[in-house]
């Protein structure tokens, strides 16, 4: 057998199936569709509901943050909480080149501009030295904000993102956002269940955002979340994304321009059974990152991507780093071509034609990643008897 070949039947072997094998896909059981149905008994399937209430009180206290809103999706929920950090038409955000496309979206949303910064090799997220060369070398502070030299913009806000469920150095990252005087807002839509030092991911910076997608660790169909420990930016989360209604008996009175970006009751009511399962997951999916790790190790062409130090991480997707770039595109064939599912690293933002024109710091980690890693496939096993 080839080493690709021993990899495949590792993974048919876990998951225990000579079918098609997905990267990622959600798990059900009875307790879902419970209560989705309940859901559809009380009528209440749109935009409030007791699951909308019961869902944000149950996700801010296992995060332990004092507030969460939900929203339509966590693309969504990022555009509104870079609203509400400040970010205003005309200004810059920095955050990390390797992403997924929302995060850079989710500024431009916002009428804003990303300006990409690289990523640890140890984290694959936001590396404090790396933001920290670029504001030394590109940013002027005074009072009203620190403004790029280069552009004359303001740099408004730092979105971290932990790739793949693994946290980034965030703590350095929000110390760095107060000596510059920039407000972090984390983008945590792959890291719910993830810790640094014990504290979630998504708690560090002024706001953090997770995401309910089907693909995700846990999932509402489409929804996402808003978390901080600022109640007045819970409350501000709260009134924008529900059309900033005034509360009143019979009157219809907006007082600014909001949104609609309720996450919806049926939805949330999928998110509340999921929520339940969500150590499960956990648990099974560690166990998964634990044989990968110990199958890495006796394979002498790539290296498991593992947890950083200090940190539990969710094992949103699991990865391993090829030896060389040409394995990459061996093993991405070898596996898919046996239909065990497997993805590269998402193109850096800046070399996607929409990018293309931002600013970039030195980005060679990041182009160090893509070129070498390969996401496996992560999915939990299903849940016998829930
Ligand atoms: C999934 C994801 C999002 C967006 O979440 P949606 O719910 O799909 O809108 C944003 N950022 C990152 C890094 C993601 O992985």
């Amino acid at each position: 057998m080839s080493d690709y070949q021993h990899l495949i039947q590792f993974v048919r072997d876990w998951y225990g199936s000579s079918g098609p094998i997905s990267l990622h896909e959600p798990r059900f059981s009875a307790r879902d569709s419970a209560l989705v149905e309940d859901a559809i008994r009380s009528t209440f399937v749109s935009s409030v509901g007791a699951y909308v209430d019961r869902f944000e009180k149950e996700l801010a206290a296992y995060v332990n943050a004092r507030r969460a809103v939900v929203t339509v999706n966590g693309t969504a929920a990022l555009q509104v909480a870079l609203r509400l950090a400040g970010v205003r038409p005309g200004d810059e955000v920095l955050t990390q080149a390797l992403t997924f496309v929302a995060t850079a979206n989710a500024i431009v949303y916002n009428q804003a501009t990303p300006v990409f910064v690289d990523v640890d090799r140890d984290t694959l997220g936001l590396c404090p030295r790396a933001l920290e060369a670029f504001l030394q070398e590109h940013a002027e502070c005074a009072t009203g904000g620190c403004i790029n030299r280069k552009t004359g913009k303001r740099i408004a806000a730092i979105v971290p993102m932990h790739t793949f469920g693994h946290p980034c150095h965030v703590d350095k990252l929000v110390q760095l956002g107060r000596d510059w005087g920039i407000p972090v807002v984390e983008d945590a839509a792959e890291a719910l269940g993830s810790t640094r030092g014990g504290r979630h991911c998504g708690t560090f910076g002024q706001m953090g955002v997770y995401s309910f997608n089907g693909n995700k660790i846990i999932t509402s169909g489409g929804g996402g979340a808003i978390v901080s420990d600022d109640e007045k930016l819970g409350t501000r989360a709260k009134h924008i994304t529900t059309t900033a209604k005034i509360p009143h008996r019979w009157e219809f009175v907006h007082d600014e321009i909001g949104y609609n970006f309720r996450m919806p009751n049926l939805n949330a009511a999928l998110a509340c059974a999921q929520l339940e399962k969500l150590e499960t997951f956990l648990a099974d999916k560690r166990a998964l990152a634990e044989a990968y790790a110990a199958f890495f190790q006796e394979c002498d062409w790539g290296t498991f991507v593992k947890e950083p130090a200090g940190c539990r991480s969710n094992y949103w997707l699991n990865a391993v780093i090829v030896n060389e770039p040409i394995l990459r595109d061996q093993l991405l064939t070898a596996t898919n071509n046996a239909s065990v599912m497997t993805r590269p690293a998402w193109t850096l933002m800046c070399d996607l034609p929409i990018y293309a024109q931002c600013q970039c710091g030195d980005l060679t980690h990041s182009r160090w990643i893509v070129q070498r890693l390969v996401n496996l496939p992560s999915s939990a096993r299903g849940i016998i008897n829930a």
